[in-house]
């Protein structure tokens, strides 16, 4: 399953189910979007760092041309940096944004430099290979030099001091001051995102903005961008999905944020098309000043089956309302249920590649949100990757010592998880009432937990209901067992492996979790209903009575409306602070020792299939095959062949 590991990184692979039952229309625009989607990767490299395509570029030069041992230590090394490097789209990790240092040499790298032929060194503009390495090293080896992409550390000059290549020669102070002004001078109702797609830059003195455009920064990229999605238009599913198509190539043209917007509000209101995508300027982690937006892509359709999943659920909100544990003064008399879109992704590209994200929730701008709404997607294949990675990891079996129960997680923990996630999205935070007058914010600094815990206990509260096995979303009675005996283990013990030692539990959905497996454990103690028992040492959950279990959540939920219907702050308060907030310090050492032992990566990530065109003697595109199964560098080294433009 995996496709590689290394240093605290794991590869994997994801299939794309359904792909082979699409149109050929269909499967032609999936594949001209996915064109599009890998085009824009030296973008993200760019962004993240002025230097990370040349030592990019270096290091591939000697992994591939170098008439070098490739047994050694020192080669080893340089192969997991330039993983590392492929990987993180730079020389800092992706996620901590700290640079990360080789395990080899200056000495080394040279060495290997100068036994690659001098034609296949990226050299630039009369270079000798020692002058190379003397423009780059310092970015590799020598620490102090940019060692953070984003700073945020209180007081410093956040531009100067963030290797992310969005400024340029400008200070916080100037970059603050010229969005200002732009601010100032824009409309107050309908505000663009000012600043998102350039980069600023100080030249004989004056501010200026280099705009990512065709004819612009980037233009070479940006071209290809968008002769794949000119392609992609003319097997548009509808006219609104060409429009949506057209006002991005026309963004990309003009680089006018206008139009971006109207791009924006145009593809969240196409919610008919089967295939679907985002490519452009998205997220700004990336800036310190949360400003500029990296460049990524995903290409998707939607997934039917799971889609109908939670179109049934969500016809029957009704009766689920009429029937939950709480006092029907806090019911709502009338309920709609929300039909979740689930989707599969078949291409990830610039900054969700390879690391990604399992849900979308676009457009950013607030304007266009409060006014227009979003679009939200849960990516089913992905969070079913996962899945699959941790079933033989040997996680499970180092926390549950029962048979019976690990074997009852392999036949239904992936059913009843989507299903609890289901319950959770599309019933769970649409049901109940305040009451009149009751201020929707009077649970204050506790409203996002106890609203957490309500949604995951309405879900857990029904997953053994007849009535699930009626709708046919669970196959027995037996089923829901799976996920009550997860969902306990995760509240009580695997999910501190997330937590610092010494902590407390900061994060609302990991408060809410350890809230109901803590109250479930105390209330069900005199009853027997569930322990955790030692055994060797070790700490493991015992559920004796499932169907008390399920008496004890429909009792909580109950309770948690009612605190949230009256907006009763101090038994919140209580709730929270009594079972979801503090960490048993012994148990959390234990949990943490057992995780530590396992020597899991804690960073996961994907390559991406292949799509290969297939075209008759006229030259006609008749059908696109899937292809899995490319190595991790392969794939790598493969699209800076094939998809360079910078
Ligand atoms: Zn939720």
């Amino acid at each position: 399953m995996s496709v590689d590991r290394f240093a605290d990184i794991q590869v994997l692979s994801y299939s794309v189910p359904g792909f082979e039952e699409l149109s050929l229309r269909q499967k032609q625009l999936v594949y001209y979007l996915s064109e599009a989607a890998l085009w824009g990767r030296d973008i993200l490299f760019d962004q993240n760092g002025s230097s990370n395509l040349p030592v990019r570029r270096l290091l591939e030069s000697v992994y591939v041309y170098a008439a070098i041992d490739r047994t050694t230590p020192d080669f080893q090394a340089l192969e997991v940096y330039l993983k590392r490097v492929w990987f993180s789209n730079g020389i800092h990790h992706h996620y901590s944004s700290d640079k990360f240092l080789p395990g080899f040499t200056s000495d080394y790298l040279r060495r290997c430099v100068e036994a690659v032929p001098a034609d296949h060194l990226p050299l630039e503009g009369g270079e000798t290979p020692d002058d190379l390495c003397r423009r780059l090293f310092p970015f590799i080896f020598v620490p102090d030099l940019l060692p953070k992409r984003v700073n945020q550390e209180d007081g410093a000059d956040l531009v100067l001091t963030s290797a992310a290549n969005y400024y340029f020669g400008v200070s916080q102070q100037e970059a603050e001051t010229f969005y200002a002004a732009q601010k100032a001078a824009g409309s107050a109702d309908e505000p663009p995102m000012y600043g998102l797609n350039s980069r600023l830059v100080k030249e004989d003195g004056i501010v200026k903005e280099q705009v990512w455009k065709i004819g612009g920064m980037y233009s070479a990229a940006l071209e290809k961008i968008v002769y794949w999605l000119e392609k992609a238009e003319t097997v548009a599913e509808s006219d609104e999905q060409r429009r949506v198509i057209r006002l991005l190539v026309d963004f990309y043209r003009t680089g006018d944020l206008h139009v971006f917007d109207a791009y924006s509000i145009a593809w969240l209101k196409d919610t008919a098309s089967k295939v679907d995508f985002v490519n452009g300027f998205i997220e700004t982690y990336g800036d310190p000043l949360g400003l500029k937006a990296s460049w990524e892509s995903i290409v998707n359709f939607k997934d039917e089956a799971a889609t109908r999943r939670t179109e049934t659920i969500s016809r029957h909100a009704q009766w689920f309302e009429d029937h939950s544990p709480v006092d029907s003064r806090f019911k709502k008399p009338h309920v709609k249920g929300v039909s979740a879109k689930v989707i599969t992704a078949a291409i990830l590209g610039g900054d969700l590649y390879p690391s990604t994200a399992i849900g979308i929730n676009l457009p950013n701008s607030n304007w266009i949100r409060s006014v227009h709404g979003s679009k939200s997607v849960t990516i089913g294949n992905l969070t079913a990757a996962y899945n699959r990675a941790a079933k033989g990891s040997g996680f499970r079996e180092a926390f549950i010592d029962n048979p019976d129960e690990l074997d009852r997680i392999d036949r239904y923990a992936d059913i009843t998880d989507d299903l609890h996630t289901d319950l959770h999205e599309c019933l769970g935070h649409g049901s109940g009432q305040l009451l009149p007058g009751v201020d929707p914010d009077a649970l204050k600094a506790y409203g996002a937990t106890i609203e957490e815990a309500r949604a995951d206990l309405f879900g857990l509260y029904y997953l053994p209901d007849e009535k699930l096995v009626a709708l046919g979303l669970t196959p027995d009675g037996e089923a829901y067992k799976a996920a009550y005996y997860t969902y306990m283990m995760n509240g009580l013990m695997t999910q501190l492996v997330r937590i610092q030692p010494g902590c407390h539990i900061e994060e609302a959905h990991m408060r809410n979790r350890q809230l109901i497996a803590r109250w479930a454990l105390e209330q069900g103690r005199e009853e027997n209903i569930v322990e955790l028992a030692r055994r060797d040492g070790n700490t493991y959950v015992r559920i004796h009575d499932y169907p008390g279990l399920r008496k004890l959540f429909g009792r909580l939920l109950a309770e948690v409306q009612r605190i949230k219907s009256e907006g009763d702050y101090e038994a919140a308060r209580r709730l929270v602070e009594d079972y979801g907030v503090k960490v048993d310090p012994c148990l959390h050492a234990e949990v943490l020792e057992r995780y530590r032992a396992l020597h899991l990566a804690p960073y996961k990530g994907f390559v991406n299939p292949r799509y290969e065109p297939v075209y008759d003697d006229g030259r006609q595109l008749v059908d696109v095959r899937l292809c899995y199964g490319e190595p991790f560098a392969d794939q790598m080294l493969r699209y800076s062949r094939d998809y360079s433009a910078l």
